[in-house]
């Protein structure tokens, strides 16, 4: 996994959303140096930024935020995510009251951190994509940095490494804005592995030196480590072995002058994804770093291959920590390529191996890849069995978490949301003690009434009764506890955990969870005074709560100022939502008594349905949230129901994804095809295969879910199936006495420039027996004007396998016709936009007309595409124009209609030689 996150510790500090110069105030400034200096050590950064507490809460809120995502990003890289969670909320807090975008997209920022610390990539890229167009409003080359590299790290982790380039890309312009070489250096860092990866090893051979320019610009001596190591890495792709023998021995030079030259003084132990001095910084590391990236780009055996070398290494050095996560990647590996129970054993052996070891942090996030891995391979009872001991994990260690910062939230300020948290970690705290005490007593007694039993019978029943009497008292103790760890003391209503428990006790009943805000409560609370405060927020949970009451729902204090209702709700039925929207907006409309003032009270309320909107309990709680959001902008009371323009997210693109990854394994999937025309016999020449998506009982369109499956890459393995569909329904076509139909095959940039595109097209060929002159490949511009060197290579080898090669919308792009010529192709498709407007627009007569020529002028036969009227077809064919597809004579349909049109028309040829 990418760890780039929190080689970002130097951005975000600064980021926090102070633009230097001129917004940053003195804390920032102070801020800024800290992090110049200690950027990679969260314990030193910690030290340091302790002291400036109390001025950045007397401080302006620039001062504040900066201060508090510093704190909590330092915090979350040494796995104490309880002060990053308090800074989380605090800062969404501030965010909200002063609608502050740079504080609400540190504050997600830090909690994908925080997330991704844990190994829940997934989770994480959704909150990184909700800080992004938050970040976009600040004019902040700081705060844009930390967004971007979170959002890169973030979404190469989730497999989408394009986005993963981009966002790097984005961090480097962030950064020279910022005039941070250091910064730069680091995005660049970020990119060179993504280019190893792609196998663009020349571009990241480049960047590599570009890491050590910059880095030379800088006192940190792991930017030039971890260039040679990159280098290194990327020179043995190349095979050249000279290049890779003398980045090894630069790496091996300085590291050694590093540790010369490093400062005395205790370590934390830092958490793996944070990063830190080690990121990168010897070859086991960065060989498990491209490791994870192949797999989580779906390149199982080259994830394996590396994976496989790290194991090697580690073990020649004796590194146990890295020996076990190589065996995990090893295992995971296997496991997607469908050897599941070897890939089980040696995943087993390395989790079990960090659990010896104690690097707890590091064992949950290499759990849950097992759990995700798991998942994905269908093997449903191991992977609840292994996630079931990640929740237990991860309870256990925010528990220990809690215990030691317990007291360190005592010390701090009584600012009422951490007031808050500390009432309910005594509780929780107390419930323990009582459970353990409970437990030492019984002990006791059986132990004690086995005694006495000895001594006689009185003995043992008056100890027997007092035993009873003490665990009813217990008892009751803890149902009081019980209560208070459900209920909010402030307004007792139920909180947050009762809410968690209440959806997953709903147990897959459709519901919808409703997010509420008071908005701008901290200014009321700053004219009337916390007391009054409190009483207002009372109030208003009074009313609230009557008419969530009145419409079935419960309500719960989920924190500080916001509100959470759940209701059970049909899906589909908005008009129940809207109702029960408008009534908590209408509750709010007769101003409130306080003190004796009238105050006016304006809510914000964002719902989301689950199961229509979100899968699962905690993803709808996110995107209700999300919904809200929307709400703050406006004033008065308003409410926002979740719609998929909001979620445009991530996660709603996970979720689809996930789909098609099934459809693909469970037929979902089907290829329809669209006759196409000659021109010379008027009869049907071949058929264009046009893929179509049957999702639970709707069809999905191409144009909606190619996009998506290009950019995960699933579209590699659609692509394949696809021309295996297409070779075997063309084969079919042959055999039933048809003659040569041709068949058509859209093949996307992704999946052509993939390395093993060639030899999937040869193995289908093959085990389909198909004749290659049936099979047109379609292909747009865009897949061969990037690297035309190797394209044209790689079209010349389809050919040779005797494949027809089309160019599909030619006109969109950017291909001139001359450029063409270089291009062994045999068909140019002219876009359906041209030929719509033919008789409409002069222009494009023109230029239809004068592409057929210079097509046949080079030798390319022409079809024209979405061809829909008498007048156009006529008008093509006295440009003579060889092909024409579209509407007019065949619509995209099943295999056994286009079947039917082929015996339809055998039929008709047969009566006319007969006549
Ligand atoms: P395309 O390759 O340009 O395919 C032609 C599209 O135009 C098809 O839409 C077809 O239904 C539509 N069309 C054909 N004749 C007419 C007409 O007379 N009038 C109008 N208005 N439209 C016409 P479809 O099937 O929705 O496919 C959309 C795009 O999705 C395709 O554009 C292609 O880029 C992509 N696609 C479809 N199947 C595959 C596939 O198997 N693999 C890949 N990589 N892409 C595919
Ligand atoms: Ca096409
Ligand atoms: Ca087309």
């Amino acid at each position: 996994m990418l760890r780039a996150a929190a080689r970002a510790l130097v951005a975000l500090t600064a980021a926090l959303g102070a633009t230097g110069g001129a917004l940053a105030g003195a804390i920032g400034d102070k801020v800024f140096e800290i992090e110049a200096q200690f950027g990679s050590q969260p314990g030193q950064v910690i030290e340091r930024l302790r002291p400036l507490e109390a001025g950045a809460r007397a401080g302006d809120t620039d001062d504040l935020r900066i201060f508090l995502a510093a704190w909590g990003y330092a915090h979350a890289s040494i796995d104490k995510p309880s002060v990053a969670e308090a800074a989380v909320e605090e800062l969404t807090d501030l965010g909200e009251r002063l609608h502050d975008p740079a504080a609400l997209a540190s504050a997600y920022t830090l909690k994908a951190a925080m997330l991704s610390f844990s190994g829940q990539v997934r989770a994480a890229f959704g909150w990184v994509e909700s800080a992004l167009p938050l970040a976009d409003k600040v004019p902040s080359p700081d705060l844009q940095y930390w967004v971007d590299m979170m959002a890169a790290d973030m979404a190469t982790s989730n497999g989408h490494l394009d986005e993963g380039v981009r966002m790097y890309e984005a961090a480097v312009v962030a950064a020279r804005r910022g005039r941070n070489p250091r910064r730069e250096a680091q995005a660049y860092l970020g990119l060179v592995p993504l280019h190893i990866v792609k196998g663009q090893l020349g571009v990241a051979l480049r960047q590599a030196a570009l890491v050590r320019e910059l880095g030379a610009r800088t006192t940190d001596p792991s930017l030039r480590i971890s260039s040679w190591v990159l280098e290194a890495l990327a020179a043995d792709a190349q095979g050249d072995t000279r290049r890779s023998e003398r980045a090894r021995r630069e790496a091996q030079n300085a590291t050694l002058a590093a540790l010369v030259e490093a400062p005395a003084g205790p370590q934390v132990p830092v958490n793996s994804q944070a990063g830190g001095d080690g990121w990168m910084g010897t070859e086991v590391d960065a060989l498990l770093t491209l490791s994870a990236l192949h797999q989580s780009a779906g390149n199982f055996g080259a994830a394996r291959d590396l994976a496989l070398r790290a194991r090697t290494q580690a073990q020649a050095q004796n590194d146990d920590a890295h020996l076990a996560v190589a065996l995990v990647n090893i295992g995971l590996a296997d496991i997607r390529m469908g050897h599941i129970q070897q890939g089980m054993a040696l995943a087993n052996d390395g989790l079990a191996r960090m659990g010896s070891r104690k690097r707890d942090a590091e064992l949950l996030i290499q759990l849950n890849r097992y759990v995700a891995a798991l998942e994905r391979s269908g093997e449903t009872s191991e992977s609840w069995l292994r996630l079931r001991d990640a929740l237990m994990l991860e309870t256990e260690l925010a528990r220990r978490d809690r215990r030691s910062t317990v007291i360190e939230l005592q010390r701090e300020s009584s600012f009422q949301q951490r007031q808050r948290e500390l009432d309910q970690l005594e509780h929780q705290n107390a419930l323990q003690a009582a459970e353990i005490g409970r437990r030492a007593m019984e002990r006791t007694l059986s132990l004690l009434l086995a005694a006495a039993m000895g001594l006689g019978g009185v003995v043992a029943w008056r100890l027997y009764l007092r035993a009873r009497k003490a665990n009813r008292q217990l008892a009751l103790n803890n149902e009081a506890l019980e209560f208070a760890s459900h209920h909010d003391a402030v307004t007792g209503l139920l909180n947050r955990r009762a809410m968690e428990a209440h959806t997953t006790a709903l147990h897959g009943q459709p519901y919808c969870n409703v997010s509420i805000s008071v908005k701008q409560f901290g200014l009321i609370v700053g004219s009337v005074g916390h007391q009054q405060g409190d009483q207002l927020l009372c109030q208003i949970a009074g009313r609230l709560d009557a008419v969530a009451r009145r419409h079935d729902a419960t309500l719960y204090r989920v924190d500080g100022v916001t509100f959470g209702a759940i209701f059970r709700c049909a899906e589909g039925d908005t008009q129940r939502v809207r109702t029960v929207l408008q009534a908590l907006a209408e509750a709010m409309e007769v101003p409130f008594e306080v003190g004796n003032q009238d105050l006016i009270v304006s809510i914000g309320a964002g719902a989301a349905h689950c199961p229509t909107d979100a899968p699962t309990a905690h993803e709808v709680a996110r995107l209700a949230e999300l919904a809200k959001l929307r709400t703050h902008a406006e004033p008065g009371n308003t409410h926002v129901l979740y719609d998929a323009r909001i979620g445009e997210s991530q996660h709603d693109k996970l979720h689809m994804e996930a789909r098609m990854a099934k459809a693909l394994e469970q037929g979902g999937f089907e290829l329809y095809y669209q006759g196409q025309r000659s021109m010379a016999d008027g009869r049907f020449c071949g058929f264009e295969a046009l893929l179509r998506w049957h999702d639970g009982g709707k069809m999905v369109s191409p144009a909606q879910f190619i996009p998506l499956a290009e950019e995960s890459g699933l579209i590699v393995r659609i692509g394949a199936w696809v021309l295996q569909q297409g070779c075997q329904q063309a084969k079919a076509w042959a055999d039933a006495g048809f003659g040569a139909v041709k068949v058509a095959v859209n093949i996307s940039p992704r999946q052509f420039n993939h390395p093993d595109f060639l030899a999937t097209v040869r193995r289908t060929l093959q085990a389909t027996g198909v004749d290659p002159a049936q099979i047109e490949l379609e292909i747009t511009e865009g897949s061969v004007m990037d690297a035309a060197e190797a394209s044209i290579a790689q079209l010349h080898a389809l050919r040779e396998l005797g494949l027809q090669l089309s160019i599909d919308d030619f006109g969109t792009g950017y291909a001139s016709l001359s450029y063409l010529r270089r291009f062994p192709l045999t068909r140019l498709k002219i876009d359906r936009s041209f030929v719509s407007q033919l008789g409409a627009s002069a222009q494009d007569d023109t230029i239809v007309r004068t592409v057929i020529g210079l097509a046949h002028g080079l030798g390319l036969a022409v079809t024209a595409e979405g061809v829909e009227t008498p007048a156009q077809e006529a008008m093509l064919q006295s440009w003579h124009c060889d092909v024409v597809q579209g509407f007019l004579h065949s619509r995209p349909a099943p295999a056994a209609t286009a079947t039917q049109l082929l015996v339809a028309e055998r039929e008709a040829l047969l009566q006319a030689a007969e006549a």
